[in-house]
Parts: structure tokens; sequence; C-alpha cells
């Protein structure tokens, strides 16, 4: 006897029209809510093309007899509602029959299951809206949805889709949410032929949160357990000392679905304000169980966003849940009182790198004289040859310095590079000079007048171009670290590292997985500055994940991460030698004028200019 039906029509108009595919990661959640709807124990998800050319999802659940096989595909059709008293009470994750309608609507659409135990099962295939008849085909009991071409027959919907890397990780994404609350599923996940993802089912639900955001981040992770009236949270949060600079690890669930729900976001946030530095998030893993009349789903067609009733009820219990979670850890944990923290006594957390900058920067406002010293051969030379390579034209040799490399605009042209540096030549004799200004500027006393040098934008410019070169080649001897250490990293972390293995080790990094999730550190490149125990290439996977590198290809984005992250900061006190070498380096590179995002390393005053601010004629 077939389960699924139609719904009657009045149920179908209480369900809120919309496309329910916005991207492929959300087929991928489609499909998974649809296997744990199933009782799959086991799942195994394909990709290919950035879910664009192929996504697949095999389930060994409960499978479909050959009248199931028509009907899924049909809009509303669903095994899980029969009328509309049902539908308040639906605790399943999907309940409208309408996503294998809409998802087979825009691709070339396959479903094979089996619900005997025989091998013998059914196929249908939809290609755009058309539904061809249903044959027998070959499945273990189970199910088998393929999905190829998404958005073929819809250009629109393709062009609004983001980088491929911005879809692999929606997609990977959405599959740690599903193995974050189905801890029970074995789940394996292959990208493009590569094992992105084998999760087996875990003894607790503890586990399976530790495998998917690494053992690391789990010991800085207490649990969450707290009621009021129906509602319960579960879950885990960080302490103040594992945070984040977006909510990108934070994982919302509501039913044992995963959701995006403003109460809850809110409500941690108010929990541990005061708790956990301005701008920063926690991790966390919270799961909210309500009565199902208490959720409404239909709020959104992708049923990602839902409303839960009684907000006020729910925003209290979540933000007092995670207080009380983090009161008596957090105290004994920093061995300060939280009742000091929130009176306003600065955390003794130490702050990300950014902080501590700035409050370096200020206790340095002063002058160094010291740092004054002539400039040197090394850096005489290095100009010599970079001016060698850029000759001036001959009209053009008394030109100013650029006014393009300013804050905006482009790096100057090759030619009035050229020119600039004509200046700067005719300057450099034997009586420049080195300071240190605010830990932050270098600024070189030159016959023609002055040059200032951003240290971070100069530093960062020249380790861009240094590695961009690197890379190309062979890779560098790394230097090898004394005590090797080990990175536990989060799966999409140790995916970007797999993904781009080859990257890390031209950089010079000598890196190599070592089980679970987490990797082994036995050397970095020669003279790495801000390596922080490893936290530098942890910021590394950060920005790659969170698409906040400048640069076309996830190589570029690695690199342009990696010169930022290893470039003396602003706020760096700097030796005298390290002024020269800066230069030095700064000037021998073709293009110096601007840092990999475009900000000005270089500005020069010339004498002039000093002159009519006193109106010198
Ligand atoms: P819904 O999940 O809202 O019911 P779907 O369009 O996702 O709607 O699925 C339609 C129906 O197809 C489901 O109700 C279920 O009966 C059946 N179905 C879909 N996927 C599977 C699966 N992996 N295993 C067994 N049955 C499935
Ligand atoms: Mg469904």
């Amino acid at each position: 006897m077939a389960r699924i039906r139609t719904l009657p029509d009045d149920v179908a108009r209480r369900i809120a029209a919309g496309e329910v595919v916005e991207r492929p990661a959300s087929v991928v959640k489609e499909l998974l809510e649809n296997a744990a709807d199933a009782g799959a124990r086991t799942v195994h998800v394909t990709t290919a093309g950035a879910g664009e050319v192929l996504i697949e999802v095999r389930d060994d659940g409960c499978g479909m007899s050959r009248e199931d096989v028509a009907l899924a595909p049909r809009n509303f059709s669903t095994s899980k509602i029969a009328d509309s008293s049902d539908l308040e009470r639906v605790a399943t994750y999907g309940f409208r029959g309408e996503a294998l309608a809409s998802i087979s609507a825009v691709s070339r659409f396959e479903l094979v299951s089996s619900d005997a135990g025989d091998g013998r099962g059914w196929r249908v295939r939809v290609e755009g809206r058309t539904q061809r008849p249903v044959e027998p085909a070959a499945h273990e009991r189970g199910t088998t949805v393929r999905v190829r071409d998404l958005f073929f027959n819809t250009p629109a919907r393709k062009r609004f889709l983001k980088s491929p890397l911005t879809e692999r990780r929606r997609i990977l994404e959405a599959i740690l949410a599903f193995a974050l609350i189905q801890p029970e599923v074995e789940l394996h996940y292959v990208d493009d032929g590569r094992h992105v993802l084998d999760l087996l089912p875990a003894p607790s639900w503890r586990d399976r949160v530790a495998a998917v955001l690494g053992g690391d981040a789990m010991a800085k992770m207490v649990p969450v357990a707290h009621a009021s009236g129906a509602f319960r949270l579960e879950g885990f949060v960080s302490l103040p000392e594992l945070t984040r600079a977006n909510r990108s690890q934070q994982f919302y669930f509501v039913n044992g679905r995963p959701v995006r729900e403003r109460t809850l976001v809110s409500a941690v946030q108010e929990g541990l304000r005061n708790v956990i530095p301005p701008r920063r998030f926690p991790v966390a893993v919270l799961a909210l169980h309500a009565p199902p009349e208490m959720v409404d789903v239909n709020v959104h067609p992708t049923k990602l966003e839902v409303r839960v009733r009684e907000t006020r009820r729910v925003f209290a219990l979540v933000r007092q849940g995670v207080k009380l979670a983090l009161s008596p850890s957090a105290e004994s944990a920093m061995g300060v009182s939280l009742a000091g923290i929130a009176r306003g006594v600065p955390s003794p957390v130490p702050g990300e790198a950014g902080e501590a900058t700035v409050r370096e920067a200020q206790d340095e406002h002063g002058v160094a004289p010291d740092n004054v010293i002539p400039l040197r051969e090394g850096a005489r030379r290095a100009t010599e040859d970079f001016l060698r390579r850029h000759p001036a034209p001959r009209e053009s040799a008394r030109a100013r310095w650029p006014r393009g490399a300013r804050a905006g605009a482009p790096p100057p042209a090759r030619d009035s590079q050229a020119r600039a540096v004509e200046g700067l030549r005719e300057g450099m004799g034997d009586e420049a000079l080195f300071w240190q200004f605010a830990s932050s500027y270098v600024f070189i006393q030159v016959r023609g007048g002055l040059v200032v040098i951003d240290q971070h934008a100069a530093h960062e410019r020249i380790i861009y171009d240094r590695t961009r070169r690197q890379i190309e080649g062979s890779a560098p001897p790394s230097q090898q670290i004394l005590f090797r250490i080990h990175l536990e990293l989060s799966l999409a972390e140790l995916e970007v590292f797999r993904a781009h293995a080859d990257v890390f080790r031209r950089l010079g990094f000598d890196l190599e997985p070592f089980g679970g999730t987490s990797i082994l550190v036995r050397g970095y490149p020669q003279g790495l500055r801000n390596w922080d125990d490893g936290k530098l290439l942890l910021g590394v996977f950060d920005d790659i994940l969170n698409d906040r590198a400048p640069g076309d290809t996830v190589t570029e984005r690695l690199v342009a991460s990696y010169a930022c992250r290893s470039a003396i900061r602003a706020g760096q006190r700097l030796s005298v030698d390290e002024m020269r070498a800066l230069a030095d380096e700064l000037f021998a590179i073709e293009n110096p004028y601007s840092c990999p995002h475009g900000r000005p390393t270089i500005h020069r005053i010339a004498l002039d200019e000093i002159g009519r601010w006193f109106e010198r004629r």
C-alpha cells in the first residue's frame, strides 16, 4: 500500500509557497532530512562541482514502494501529514511534500529506492518537471537521490550562486549541522572524489560534537542543560577563551532540525554579555526541544527560519541556560570571580592580536631617538637594483612621488613608479636616517624629503610577493620546530587544509594529517613571525572559511591571508636592523606601492612641501 498521499488542497494552501531550493546546500539539507525521517543508520553524500554538477544522497532507511517512488517527486506529496490537524503535531523534519518536487523541477533528477530486502527496487527520473515512467532498478533497502545539473533550466538562480568555494562551504555546513544533531548516524561525504568526512556512529552526543568541532575546541566548551515549562535546552557553549570573529561556529536546532532563529541567537549573545569580549562570538551547539505546536516551521520556505511561540520564555530560557553553564567553570578556569567581570572589571582573557596591538601601540607612542641611524649599504643597493630594472624616462627625472599611492587609488603604473623612485634615488645619500614612529611607521629621511613606510602594509606586500613567487617553484626548506605540535582542527578547517595541502607545503609549512581532525606541525617557513603556537595557521583557515582574504583563487587568498597574518604588525617595535631590512626588501620588489588589500605602503613628503607649510619660497 502506498504511504505517500497528495495533500488535500486546503492543507497545500496552508503551506507557505515559495522555493525550497536556493542553492546546492539547500538540496543537501532537504535530502539529509528525508534520510533521517526514513530512519537511516548510514548516509553517504557525494558532490561534484560544488553541488552544481552532482549531489547524491544515499541512505539505508525504510525505502519506498513502487507507488511511493512515483508519487514522491510530485507537489505536496508526503507520507508525513494526512490532514490539517496533523500539521500541528508533526515532529519530524520535513513534512510539506514540497522538497523533492521543487528539487526535481530545477535539475536532472533521479530517485532509486527499495523497501524490500531482496535488492529489487524502483527508479524514477524527472527532468525539469517532466516525469518519466517508473522502472525496475536494483537497490538495497533504502533510497538514493541523484540531483544533476542543478539550475540547468533556471539560469537566473544560477547567477545568484556565490563562488564554488562558498557554495562548497555551505554544503559542508549543512552536512556538519546534520552530523551534529544525528550523532548515531554514520556519515560519509565525498566531494570531487575526495573523502571529506567519515564519521562513525558516536557513542554520545558529546563525542560527535568533539569529532565535528575538534577536540581542542571541545575541551573549551561546557555543557548546557536548562528547562522552563515545556521547553528544554541542551547543548554546549564555549568558555570565553574560545571565541570566533563571527557566528559561523554556532549551530542551533529546534526539535532536531537545524534552524536560524533570531531569539536563540540574541539570547546567547545576551547571556554571555560581559563575559565574552565585544564583537566576538562563542562557539555553540544548542538544541531547543519544544512541543511541536509551539513551533511554526512554515514562516520560510526553506524551513531554516522558524518561529517559536512564547518568545519571551524561550529567550529567558536560553539566556539563563548559557549563563548558568558558564558561571561555575568560567570562574574556576579563569581564577576570577564572574561577579567582577560583570561589574566591568576587564577580563583576564587575553584578547586577540588586534586588541593587544592597539594596547601596545598606545604604550609606545613615543619618540625613540636611538632608532635614528644612517641608511646603510644594503638599502641603497636594493634601491639601485630597483632603478636599474625600472629606468626613469629622462624628462620626468624631477617628477614627484605618485599621487596614486593613496588609499582607494589603483597602484600606479610602472612608469610613474619609476619616476617616483627616481625621486628617492636623488634623495638617498649617506645622510638617510631611520626612525620608527608610534611603533607603526618607519620614517626615512632622504635628501629630497621624508619617506614614510607603513610597516605592516609594507611587510605584507613583501611577504605576498615572495610567497607568490615561491609557490610557483619548488617548496622551500622549512624551519623544523624543536617541539612538534598538534593542532586540533574543526572539520571545516581540516577540509581547507586537505584541499590545499600543496599550497601550505610550498609556503614552507611541514604539516601532516594526524588522525581524527588533528594535524601535526613539524616545521614552518624560515623566519616566520607571529607563529603564536599555531594561532597563525588557525587564523589563515578562518580567513579562507569566511572569505576574508582578497584574491581570485583560493591559492591567492591563502597567500594573502598568510602574508597579512605573518607580517610585522602595527604596534610592533622594530630594531634598526629590522627597519633597514624592511626598506631593503620593499624597494627590491616590483610593485612596492600597495599591499595586497590595495592600501598604500609608502608615502613621500617632499622637502618643498614642508617648505610650503611654513610659507618658505
Ligand atoms: P516531505 O519530506 O516534506 O514529506 P519531500 O518532498 O521531502 O516531502 O519527500 C516526499 C516524500 O517522499 C516523503 O514524505 C517520503 O515519504 C518520501 N521520501 C523522500 N525521501 C525519502 C527517503 N530518503 N527515504 C524514504 N522515503 C523518502
Ligand atoms: Mg522532506
